[in-house]
């Protein structure tokens, strides 16, 4: 362990297992006024809980950012203004941004180590980097649990493959099929990455290969080359856009939706029907009442009732409207799929309007067999590669 990272005027006991006393504390954290050393800050440990907390549902670092600037939580800089601990008066209004919350959701500070050797500068020039750091673990007491911090680390990195991947390969059908290209055996993404290839014509080749034996040789490969997956593509679009039309020019495909939906409406003039009647019923009361042949009473206690009876009617057609809604989606959507198969039935060119319009997931199997689900639920395709 090298303690020449520990500060010399700091002869407090607890520099012994607090080396790098001198380093400036970390959000989350006081200094203790005596020992010197990292305690947890009560409040500021929350907000770290809760970036943790958010990053774990998959919010993005901007959205973490705005949701804690919107509730006017103030940002490090801006809390240590308002400490009386920094004097700059940018500080005070300095709000969350992407790089706060970044920095904070990489810094194992927050499971009780501390790594020295490297700067704990916030200037953009510093790189952390843990490796060649030395890590001193229960250096203090942690805010984040080890597994919420190990499954924080996960999507991080994923979000950084993702965004250097789209730089990369921004001209390749892996931005097109982005979400949707899955290994079929873990049903994690597939990465793609440029190869040099022996065909001349395609010097670079793009091929894809499952995200968890690419970075961490789990799973298996399901090495799959771009050339090969866009000719499954095509040959699925143009063998399923047959079955779709054939199958609405017979009304296979929306007959069941169409029947329920008469059904529905059929039903829906009915309670229609009945509504007329009760509001013809609570006017004739109120007529009858105002000819002195009834009570006023009496008409109160009959026309409560005949109203609760019409909201319930009321309910009741509102409900019913809802799911004619959602059926008459159900038809337009198969419709307008049928008619994306009309448009691109010769063999188009895969765009991404063309991808986004048609597959929902495409699964590489390892002997590169591609199952490919279509948008349009019940439709997919098996792509067998031709033995070389
Ligand atoms: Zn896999």
């Amino acid at each position: 362990m090298n303690l020449a990272y520990c500060n010399s005027t700091d002869s407090s006991p607890a520099c012994g297992i607090n080396i790098g006393c001198s380093t400036k504390v970390p959000y989350g954290y006081m200094r203790h006024p005596k020992t010197k050393a990292f305690m947890v800050d009560p409040d500021a440990s929350r907000i770290v809980a809760r970036i943790y907390a958010l990053r774990s549902e998959l919010y993005n670092l901007t959205a973490i950012a705005d949701i804690l600037n919107s509730e006017g939580i103030p940002s490090p800089s801006k809390l240590k203004y308002l400490r009386g601990e920094l004097n700059y008066s940018r500080a005070k209004t300095t709000l969350w941004s992407r790089k706060t919350v970044r920095d904070i959701l990489s810094d194992q500070v927050y499971i009780g180590n501390r790594v020295h050797g490297r700067d704990h500068s916030t200037s953009s020039k510093t790189t952390m980097n843990p490796e060649t750091g030395i890590v001193v673990s229960d250096a203090h007491p942690p805010i984040i649990e080890q597994s919420l911090f190990d499954q924080v680390q996960r999507i991080n990195e994923q979000e950084t493959m993702k965004i250097a991947h789209i730089s990369e390969h921004g001209r390749n059908n892996k931005t097109k099929l982005l979400g949707k290209l899955i290994c079929a055996d873990c049903g994690k993404p597939l990465v793609s990455f440029a190869r040099k290839s022996a065909k001349r014509k395609n010097p670079n080749s793009v091929f894809y290969e499952c995200s968890d034996y690419h970075n961490f040789k789990r799973c298996s490969t399901h090495y799959i080359g771009d050339d090969m997956l866009t000719e499954a593509l095509i040959d699925a679009i143009a063998a399923t856009s047959n079955a779709v039309l054939i199958a609405n020019r017979y009304g296979r495909d929306i007959g069941p939706q169409k029947k329920k939906l008469s059904a529905l409406e059929k039903t829906s003039s009915v309670l229609a029907q009945k509504h007329t009647q009760l509001s013809l019923q609570l006017r004739d009361l109120y007529e009858q009442m105002s000819n002195g042949k009834i009570t006023c009473a009496y008409r109160d206690e009959v026309s409560t009732a005949v109203k609760k009876e019409r909201d319930a009617l009321e309910a009741r057609q509102k409900r019913l409207e809802s799911q004619m809604n959602e059926l008459k989606q159900q038809i337009q959507a198969i419709l307008f799929f049928a008619d994306a198969f009309k448009a691109y039935q010769r063999r188009p060119v895969l765009t991404q309007e063309l991808a986004n319009v048609m597959f929902d997931k495409i699964e590489v199997h390892t002997d590169s067999s591609i199952v490919i689900r279509f948008r349009l639920a019940g439709y997919q395709y098996t792509y067998i590669p031709p033995k070389p």
